[in-house]
């Protein structure tokens, strides 16, 4: 098999010299084991944090081991019981193009009518952050008003479209007119450039007169300090991921955030592993996407050499919707 190691930790923004495709013997199946060809790899900002050598919530990736993460394969070989040749599935040995796992490593995907590879998105982790970070740790309801940043992104498209059909008043930020157009036509009320020149914090002021209720953060950094200047009372943050700091390790000031008490802002935390029982998000997407108020968009790097390069265009803004590798 061929995979992409960890050749380097890198010190601010990755480079592809971090990055070293290898090739490897696999070894010949166990009982209770499958080999998986794989079809499509995630890459998602959440990689960057397992770059570096600190303790997380997951552990860091290996110095000469093949990276990890999220992909859909199909079944080549197998001797677990119950998972057949030609079963599509989701699994975590990503960043390569053939893995052997043990059956319990690998989910076949659910029958939901929807193209595999979107259980690297929408019907999957980003999916399930959306979802949970909007209705469990935000407790958006509707008739408020949510601000979601990164809103062109995998996660925040997603918010985008569930606050929306759960009837909510949407304001989103993405960086240029034409992810903005996109995020205005998935229903969102009000969008936001945030690289227009105008500052966040006074265009939040424009599109929200009224304050906002909720704030889905993926951003951090001026984002948060924009939604903490026009936070309601009882507003409730749901702080997904800041990837403004992900690369550089430099102090955030937050100007507004002595408002958070005076309005009884809540700011939480979560990641979405916390959430176990996804039946329930099944069936409201499911739900979503036959009422039509579903769309989905794929940024696709074809090629397992590409891998590096699709994930370092998170930073840069390269990707619209999900971000993938087809292989
Ligand atoms: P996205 O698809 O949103 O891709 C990243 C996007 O972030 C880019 O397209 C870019 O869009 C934007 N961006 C990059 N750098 C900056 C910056 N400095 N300031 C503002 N925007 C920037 O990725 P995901 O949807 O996969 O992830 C979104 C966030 O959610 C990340 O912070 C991630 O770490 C977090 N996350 C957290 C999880 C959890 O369990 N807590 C799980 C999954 C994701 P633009 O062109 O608009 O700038």
């Amino acid at each position: 098999m061929k995979a992409w190691t960890l050749a380097a930790r890198p010190k601010g923004t990755p480079v592809t010299e971090d990055f070293a495709l290898v090739e490897r013997e696999l070894p010949a199946l166990n009982e209770g084991e499958v080999r998986v060809a794989n079809r499509w790899l995630s890459v998602d900002p959440y990689m960057r944090g397992r770059m570096n050598d600190t303790k997380s919530y997951v552990p860091p990736f290996q110095l000469g081991e093949p990276m990890q993460g999220g992909a859909i394969g199909e079944v080549v070989e197998s001797r677990a019981d119950g998972i057949a040749v030609g079963t599509l599935v989701s699994h975590m040995a990503g960043w390569r193009d053939e893995a052997v796992l043990p059956a319990a490593h690998v989910q076949p995907l659910p029958d939901l009518g929807v193209d595999p590879q979107a259980f690297l998105g929408q019907f999957g982790m980003p999916g399930m952050t959306a979802y949970y970070g909007l209705l469990q740790v935000a407790e958006a309801k509707p008739g408020e008003t949510v601000f979601v940043s990164a809103a062109a992104g995998a996660v925040g498209s997603t918010v985008v479209q569930i606050a929306k059909a759960k009837g909510m008043t949407v304001i989103g930020s993405a960086g240029g007119a034409e992810k903005c157009d996109w995020v205005r036509s998935l229903g969102a009320d009000a969008v936001i450039d945030y690289k227009s020149g105008q500052s966040v914090v006074e265009a939040l002021g424009e599109a929200a007169p009224d304050g906002i209720d909720v704030y889905f953060d993926n951003v951090g950094g001026d984002h948060l300090d924009a939604a903490l200047a026009h936070a309601r009372q009882n507003a409730r943050f749901a702080i997904c991921g800041m990837i403004d700091v992900y690369n550089d390790a430099k102090p955030t000031s937050l100007k507004y955030l002595a408002r958070m008490i005076g309005n009884r802002v809540r700011i939480q935390g979560f990641i979405f592993g916390d959430f176990k029982d996804h039946a329930a998000f099944y069936r409201d997407m499911a739900a979503i996407l036959k009422d039509g108020g579903l769309q989905r968009e794929e940024t696709v790097f074809e090629g397992l050499e590409k891998t590096p390069e699709a994930f370092l265009a998170l930073f840069t803004g390269g990707n619209k919707g999900k971000m993938l590798v087809k292989l």
